[in-house]
């Protein structure tokens, strides 16, 4: 079934039916064949290798779980096994999926009209149209839902869309962003289809990251953006809707966690039985051993969360809670687990060449974004308490 069965420790994968479980393995064969032999390098340089991105599209993951028009509609549990596959080999590339094939296509499926998910749908699941999405911005991260302070101005048959963005993945180089804006009407949140090269729109790409470094951010200038109403998503009436999204793409985040330990354990059982210390492999010490077994229980459990809520997800029954709570737990479990993979390799645990220290690095990004440790935390606690500890 599985060319790593210790990390697949408990089978999740024999979950999957055999038409899914090809094309995991489909993911696996690309991802070692093309992406792992050249990450470091364009890591280094934080470049992205858009030459990648044709083989992505014969892939057919993007907007996988998805059921709009030309979109794969194969359920969240594979889904996510997809993303975890490609965590698991680079967090970046999974980052850019999951912004390009969750958040942006997310938003036009979920908040898009039929007409609207026409338009733009099928496109995005051949990958012939990247997108981005444009939430947080320089002032506001956590606080969005109340602080949100791009605006949207009814003109006509238009909008006017003034305001800055920052963080937005895959900005740079996508052909359409969506824009997340209050409507100075009625004080709503509102989600707009901004088009490449629409007048106004200009981008910073964010430089000197510590993490992620294949991920293109940028920070987006809007000024007297105009964009027709067509474009405004027309199911889109609140922050409601854009929490709808935020609660799938979530699980996907917390999905790309579980890949992320899991290739930084892989690559340190790999490690430990081939280096030698005191004339014996560095995996027969007790105190190693401690350290990967310690990795695997993380990464399994992890997995196990994640496959019960995407489970819920595909039953129509996740909630914000579920999903909050999967995406701590299996970030808070990664960054322990990149910790002791690096501790392993010892000094060569930070020499990119053993691609742990680039998991070490991508777990920082992985744990802050998509909503911190302490915003998952509180929608958790909202939940069992009854007491929302927001202000
Ligand atoms: P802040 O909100 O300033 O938080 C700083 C600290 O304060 C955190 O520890 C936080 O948990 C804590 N804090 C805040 N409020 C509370 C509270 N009430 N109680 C306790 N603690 C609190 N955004 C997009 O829209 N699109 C993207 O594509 C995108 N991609 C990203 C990619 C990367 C690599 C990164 C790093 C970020 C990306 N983001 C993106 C933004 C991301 O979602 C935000 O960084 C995140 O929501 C946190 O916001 P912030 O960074 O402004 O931190």
């Amino acid at each position: 079934l599985t060319d790593s069965p210790f990390s697949d420790f408990l089978g999740f994968e024999l979950l999957l039916d055999e038409e899914d479980r090809e094309l995991l393995s489909r993911v696996r064969a690309f991802t070692t064949r093309e992406i792992e032999p050249i990450i470091n390098d364009y890591w280094t340089r934080a470049e992205f290798p858009h030459q990648l991105v044709e083989g992505l599209a014969e892939l057919g993951i993007a907007g996988l779980a998805y059921d709009g028009p030309g979109c794969p509609n194969r359920g969240a549990l594979v889904d996510g096994m997809v993303a975890m596959e490609l965590g698991r080999i680079d967090p970046s590339i999974a980052t850019f999926m999951g912004v390009h094939g969750g958040l942006a296509m997310g938003s036009i499926n979920l908040c898009g009209s039929d007409e609207q998910r026409e338009r733009w749908l099928p496109a995005m699941a051949r990958m012939e149209l990247i997108g981005a999405f444009g939430l947080t911005e320089p002032d506001v991260g956590s606080a969005i839902s109340a602080g949100l302070a791009t605006s949207a101005r009814r003109d006509g048959d238009d909008w006017i869309l003034n305001g800055e963005k920052k963080w937005i993945g895959n900005a740079a180089f996508a052909d359409l962003v969506v824009i997340w804006a209050r409507d100075e009407a009625d004080g709503q949140v509102k989600g707009f289809v901004v088009e490449k090269d629409t007048n106004g729109m200009t981008f910073d790409k964010q430089e000197d990251k510590i993490a992620l470094r294949v991920v293109q951010n940028a920070e987006i200038h809007l000024h007297d953006v105009r964009v027709p109403e067509a474009n405004r998503l027309q199911k889109a009436e609140s922050f409601r809707s854009t929490a709808d999204v935020l609660r799938v793409t979530r699980m996907g985040v917390a999905w790309q966690a579980a890949g992320c330990a899991r290739g930084a354990f892989e690559h340190a059982l790999r490690y430990t039985k081939a280096r030698e210390q005191f004339g014996r492999p560095i995996a027969s010490f007790q105190l190693v051993q401690d350290l990967l077994v310690k990795m695997l229980g993380n990464v399994t459990a992890s997995t196990a969360m994640n496959v019960r809520a995407s489970q819920l997800q595909d039953a129509g029954l996740l909630r914000d809670e579920h999903a909050s709570l999967c995406k701590v737990h299996a970030t808070v479990r990664m960054r322990e687990a990149v910790g002791w993979a690096r501790e392993v390799l010892g000094g060569n645990g930070i020499l990119l060449e053993h691609h742990v220290g680039r998991f070490v690095a991508d777990a920082e990004a992985i744990y802050s974004y998509e909503g911190t440790r302490e915003i998952n935390t509180l929608i958790v606690g909202r939940a069992i308490t009854g007491e929302s500890a927001f202000v």
